[in-house]
């Protein structure tokens, strides 16, 4: 369905006008670097990883938000990195985007129905006399009901559950075949979380999606992907199917953030120490393994040769200088 083939994302830093007079180099943020991988009709691939680790970007990179430094980004084998302004809108229409904070993306002047129906106006979907039937038919399929109900609320007096399924028919409505979900729950309230995944799954089976699940929370990536890609300062350090990443990780790093998951067991004692300190500066990222500063395992080589991403176990990869 999408194959992402060697990505990067830099984002130029504005230094300000002296810096520029004085010939000063452009820094840039390293947010994506050189980032591979596939998805199949129907997957789930998560993508997992700390705050700033890039995985938000790459969302972006795909529905074309950010334009991309370098690589190539397909979809049904087709490239979609270099697309006119008609086929952009054409392809949005297949791909939608999930964002995390509902409340940040619904517009607070449209109510549930015109939010709904406003890509089927974008895109010149269905006649317009069949499209309000057509909205409340998916929020009764995302559990908004009753519907004529809800269709003429707006955004604040809607809870916190119903705004995120606002979202998710806003996604549908087009009828796409490729979700990219930006941590969907991680502004909603723990109790609807479930309720909210739960729908997620069952949207996916009913509408046959494919979804690119992005996330910082290994338990939810657990319930729902099929593979994960585990992702550190824009680099891919471990990506394999759910069993493989969960019951066999690898890659220190992986190891550390399972074992941050909390378990409900106040004898259960930790087998791998946290990582050190944070993240670093994806400005002036460290030489060598970009994890070395962190890693209780780092060697003399870590510090000077980036590790390959290689295949250890049929489609399970890792990029550690320990499986060398
Ligand atoms: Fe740790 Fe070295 Fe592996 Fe990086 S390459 S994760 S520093 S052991």
């Amino acid at each position: 369905m999408v194959e992402i083939k060697n990505l990067t994302k830099n984002f130029p830093i504005d230094e300000g006008i002296i810096n520029t007079i004085f010939g000063q180099k452009t820094k840039y943020v390293h947010a994506v670097d050189n980032v591979t991988f596939s998805i199949k009709k129907g997957e789930v691939l998560g993508l997992a990883g700390e705050s700033g680790s890039g995985k938000s970007t790459i969302g972006k990179l795909l529905l074309k938000l950010y334009e991309k430094s370098s690589g190539d980004i397909f979809y049904k084998n087709q490239n979609i990195t270099n697309l006119t302004f008609n086929e952009l809108r054409k392809l949005r229409e297949k791909i939608q985007i999930v964002f995390q904070d509902p409340d940040a993306s619904l517009n607070p002047r449209l109510s549930v129905g015109e939010t709904i129906m406003d890509p089927l106006i974008i895109h010149n979907k269905y006649k317009k006399e069949e499209r309000k039937q057509k909205v409340l038919d998916m929020m009764e399929k995302v559990g908004l009901s009753p519907p004529e109900l809800l269709y003429d609320k707006y955004p604040h007096q809607l809870s916190g559950g119903q705004s995120q399924r606002v979202v998710l028919s806003r996604a549908l409505i087009t009828d796409p075949d490729f979700i990219v979900a930006d941590e969907p729950i991680a502004a909603a309230d723990v109790s609807i979380r479930a309720k909210i995944i739960e729908l997620m799954k069952n949207l996916k089976n009913e509408f046959d999606l494919t979804y690119l699940f992005i996330t910082h929370d290994l338990a939810t990536a657990k319930y729902l992907c099929d593979r994960i890609a585990i992702l550190y300062l824009g680099k891919i350090v471990e990506i394999g199917s759910n069993s493989e990443v969960f019951e066999n990780p690898i890659h220190p790093y992986t190891k550390a953030l399972l074992e941050a998951v909390p378990v409900p067991d106040p004898k259960y004692r930790r087998q791998e120490p946290l990582p050190k300190g944070e993240i670093p500066d994806a400005i002036n990222p460290p030489p060598g393994c970009f994890y070395h500063p962190r890693c209780p395992y780092a060697m003399e080589i870590c510090r000077k040769k980036q590790p390959e991403l290689k295949e250890i176990i049929t489609d399970h990869k890792v990029a550690c200088h320990l499986n060398d």
